[in-house]
């Protein structure tokens, strides 16, 4: 018996402008995926040929354009119409790609899918715990597992646990049942940590219902609020042997996880950016770290605002200040030819400064995707980037050629700080600052969003 492996992943934000092209994607076909997706021993040890396919993986961005989604998706489907007797197929998606003209991308891609094979091939997903499920993905899809962890940790033993319930559905003659409830409920993804109560509980306890023979997939998803689209929202889905079991604890998950709704909020402090200009300014700790959490490139936001960097240069601080990643292809491409050291005048910010260094910006994998520059203003060092980047880790300032440890206030686009750079930070300001990734769920004018909807509107509800 065949299974067939593909991955297909985008985190779209409808807020962003930069749709991600073709040659975004990190690509690997045939035997290569392995490279990234760790299911093809489980299906080996039980007997079955393992066909590979395409894995395809882009950066959060804006929506994903017709043309970009078909090159991909038709690849996967040439694979099945390759194999159309396969008895199973396992796709490794996120499930937030919206794709222009089609709505999500995940949905679009299993239907295609369905009409080349019977309906006895099982088809298992594993998605991101920040998927926007739609209503109708559980008539396509037999098993789907979700990472249980945020910041996510557990994105192998996720794809394993998928691929092993679909080993045994196949070899077992189950044909499993998934059930999506919707829940109403959306709160600021930074804000939902499942280290920390009372998602630790939650998540627990979706993993104790996986252990039981008839139950293959029990998960939470918290929805992802930079789509604005009906199937935008938190979901409980639960993939079991027969229809009713899925139902029941779908529908028990989710009102658990409606209970807990008024819980989440900032364990760190979050405040508007002038507050936290002030707090950085004044705060005597060696190193204090801003992330400008509107402008988050890591959630698909451009990274080229320069409210920050406005608000220090006016400040004219005494510390030696790093406002890091600002794409701006101008300023780097028109100063590029200038050495360091010459007084230049900064096009898109009509100040001027002086050139500290030049560098490289590193990709999503580590390589280098193109040029940056530092350019000095007063106490204030700003590296401006030809292209959207990251800063995520100390080796994304030493390309630079930038002194991390040289800074008494470092300001970088992300949500909360990565693990690689917190042992630089002896205070993390949280800074709700505007822009695609703007955390405050109010001022995102949702438009299309199902109503009512929590924390917009406070109601009773109950999944029945
Ligand atoms: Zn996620």
């Amino acid at each position: 018996m065949k299974i067939i492996v593909a991955s297909f992943q985008c985190e779209s934000n409808t807020r962003a402008s930069l749709h991600p092209g073709k040659s975004d994607f990190e690509y690997f076909s045939g035997e290569d995926i392995y490279k990234k997706l760790v299911v093809k021993d489980i299906f080996a040890r039980n007997g079955f040929e393992v066909i590979p396919s395409i894995y395809a993986n882009a950066l959060p961005s804006a929506t994903v354009e017709r043309d970009v989604y078909e090159f991909y998706k038709e690849q996967i489907l040439d694979t099945v119409r390759a194999h159309r007797d396969a008895a199973g197929i396992y796709l490794y998606v996120h499930g937030s790609m919206e794709v222009d003209g089609i709505g999500s991308g995940e949905l679009q891609l299993v239907k295609e899918i369905r009409q080349l094979v019977s309906r006895d091939c099982l088809i298992a997903f594993t998605m991101d715990l920040h998927a926007n499920i739609t209503d109708e993905l559980g008539q396509y899809v037999d098993i789907i597992c979700g990472y249980k962890t945020a910041p996510h940790i557990d994105q192998d033993e996720s794809q394993r646990r998928a691929a092993t319930a679909l080993a045994y559905c196949l070899k077992n003659g189950i044909k499993p049942h998934t059930y999506v409830q919707k829940i109403p409920m959306l709160v600021k993804g930074d804000t939902m940590l499942t280290q920390l109560e009372p998602l630790r509980s939650l998540e627990a306890e979706t993993a104790q219902l996986e252990q039981q023979e008839d139950i293959f997939g029990a998960n939470l998803f918290f929805g992802h609020c930079w789509i604005d689209a009906p199937n935008t929202s938190a979901s409980a889905v639960v993939s079991a042997a027969d229809a009713q079991t899925a139902k029941q604890w779908a529908q028990t998950l989710a009102n658990k996880l409606w209970a807990t709704r008024k819980e989440y909020r900032f364990r760190i402090e979050a405040e508007l950016p002038e507050e936290c200009v002030r707090r950085a300014l004044q705060g005597n700790e060696k190193r204090i770290f801003i992330t400008d959490s509107g402008d988050n490139t890591t959630a698909g936001a451009e990274g080229n605002t320069q409210e920050l960097l406005k608000l220090f240069l006016q400040a004219e601080p005494n510390k030696k200040t790093c406002v890091a990643g600002i794409t701006d292809f101008d300023t780097v491409d028109s100063l590029w030819d200038q050495p360091d050291g010459a007084f230049v005048t900064v096009p898109g910010l009509g100040q001027k400064g002086i050139i500290k260094t030049h560098g490289e910006i590193l990709g999503w994998a580590k390589e280098i995707i193109g040029r940056c520059l530092t350019i000095t203003f007063g106490n204030v060092d700003a590296i401006f980037t030809e292209k959207r980047s990251g800063f995520i880790e100390k080796g994304n300032f030493d390309k630079a050629n930038v002194d991390l440890l040289g800074y008494e206030i470092v300001v970088v686009k992300l949500g909360y700080l990565f693990e690689e750079l917190k042992p630089y930070a002896d205070r993390e300001l949280f800074a709700l600052t505007d822009g695609a990734s703007c955390v405050e769920l109010s001022r995102l004018n949702l438009k299309n969003i199902v109503r009512p909807m929590y924390p917009l509107e406070d109601f009773d509800w109950a999944a029945k």
